[in-house]
């Protein structure tokens, strides 16, 4: 029940780390070692939060062109 709440707080974790940087769910869910169907459930909901963004672009680690996560707000 409480697996992606616990997935949700990591991947902000990781997003906050590399602010300049966006991940896709595959690469999110490796670094995460958790299911990327799970990832990507999570990430899905992070597009509502402000400073967050989820757009189609180029993945900071795999480099593949895809739907990425990251913050856009670097203020805080
Ligand atoms: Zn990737």
């Amino acid at each position: 029940m409480t697996e992606h709440l616990t997935i949700r707080h990591r991947v902000l974790d990781v997003l906050r780390a590399h602010p300049a940087e966006r991940f896709c769910t595959t690469c999110l869910s490796h670094m995460l070692d958790s299911p990327e169907t799970s990832v990507q459930q999570v990430t899905m909901k992070l597009e509502a939060m402000p400073g967050l963004t989820r757009a189609y672009g180029s993945c900071s680690t795999c480099r593949k062109d895809r739907i990425v996560v990251g913050v856009t707000d670097r203020s805080h």
